[in-house]
């Protein structure tokens, strides 16, 4: 069977919209898109909770005094928005590393408070050619799961092969085991000398070496303002898609006068790592959809379950068991039918709105089970266990 496109997905499960008059590129999230979207941030904010990130949220516009101190200005202002303001030029953040510096140079720093790890959804707007806007997948406006970790240049090793780590087990629970790492290095156009260069590329180098990872080294295809790795996941088509990102900067920290205090009372500067996992959450969630043809995990789904007595004889029994999920876990979305006058229906109606099915007859409540029908898949549960691998999973953002 041919595979749908994301866009095509998404209109079945009514996901999202995109309109002229605002301009192409920009996501309006539909009720059930909004879902999907707010459990996977849920899910990303976790796990950054988890280890340690501290969470801000930065302006979305600023003076183009400071795209001029960050190099933006320079290097990267045909992909920016400006707008006049009172006669002073501002630009829309494309990233959100100079908010990020900004709060760190509000303080002194020591390094105790080293690595000191600022974790931002990072709402950004770049201007991509309209051409190759695509849904989800190329879009003018979207969401970062993006962190920048000030650190010593001794902690380097560590806090790589931390993100490494973290980068390995989000794609296993997404089901994206196949993954191909690259090395990239400095490109024509780019800010700082060689020689810090070359460091920064042994550092990186290192931590891959360490955590056992085989990689190719992309020649001249780093960020301008340093190294980066990587990492590329192919879907359930073959396709292979740019995800999670580690950049190692000595640059900003020097152009923005960065410091920290070091064990000896000495003066010295920070290096600054910017990370994303997923990249763009807008665009993550289309990869998702075409991965799984939208049959995403439980915890992602609009609508988590549909539960379908046959007739009403059964309606009793399902409503323990609604009841029960519903008790376990008051968020879940799931609905219970009465019983159908046309099942297959029901079924393809739920099929097409990717609803899982947990549908009841009488040799269910004879054998106290239930069977959980998920896209093509299809299990015998007993009751009691069903019901926590349902909550389990369903809540698995929470
Ligand atoms: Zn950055």
């Amino acid at each position: 069977m041919s595979k749908l496109t994301h866009n095509e997905i998404a209109k079945k499960m009514e996901l999202f919209k995109t309109f002229d008059e605002a301009g192409s590129g920009h996501i309006f999230w539909e009720p059930n898109g909004f879902i999907v979207f707010d459990s996977l941030r849920k899910y990303i904010q976790n796990l950054h909770e988890k280890r340690d990130y501290k969470l801000v949220k930065t302006p979305i516009i600023y003076k183009s005094g400071l795209w001029k101190t960050s190099g933006h200005y320079e290097k990267y202002k045909e992909n920016m928005y400006f707008l006049k303001v009172d006669n002073e030029e501002y630009g829309i953040k494309p990233m959100n590393c100079p908010a990020h510096i900004l709060l760190y140079k509000s303080k002194f720093r020591t390094f105790s408070e080293l690595p000191l790890k600022l974790f931002e959804f990072g709402y950004v707007h770049r201007h991509e050619l309209s051409g190759v806007l695509n849904g989800l997948l190329r879009v003018r406006s979207f969401t970062q799961d993006d962190s920048h970790i000030f650190c010593t240049s001794s902690q380097i090793k560590l806090v790589v092969s931390e993100v490494l780590q973290l980068i390995n087990e989000t794609f296993d629970d997404f089901g994206l085991y196949e993954r191909k790492y690259y090395l990239s290095t400095m490109p024509e156009k780019h800010i700082g000398e060689k020689k810090i260069w070359d460091r920064a590329i042994d550092m990186l180098r290192g931590a891959l070496e360490e955590n056992d990872i085989v990689y190719e080294v992309k020649e001249g295809e780093g960020a301008f303002y340093g190294p980066k790795i990587d990492v590329e996941v192919r879907d359930s088509i073959g396709r292979r898609w740019q995800l999670g990102t580690i950049q190692l900067d000595f640059n900003l920290p020097e152009r923005f006068n960065l410091t920290y205090i070091d064990e000896k009372g000495k003066k010295q500067r920070p290096i600054l790592i910017h990370r994303a996992i997923l990249g763009s959450l807008e665009r993550f969630i289309g990869v998702l959809l075409e991965h799984t043809q939208g049959w995403l995990p439980l915890f992602l789904l609009p609508i988590q379950l549909r539960v379908v007595p046959l007739t009403d004889d059964q309606l009793l029994y399902s409503k323990e068991i609604y009841e029960e999920i519903k008790r376990r876990y008051p968020k879940a979305r799931i609905e219970l039918y009465k019983p159908p006058s046309n099942l297959s229906k029901v079924v393809k109606e739920s099929i097409e709105k990717r609803v899982p099915l947990l549908i009841i007859g009488r040799k269910e409540v004879e054998r106290g089970s239930v069977t959980f029908r998920f896209h093509k898949n299809q299990k015998e549960f007993q009751k009691l266990e069903f019901i926590e691998y349902f909550v389990k999973e369903a809540s698995y953002s929470e």
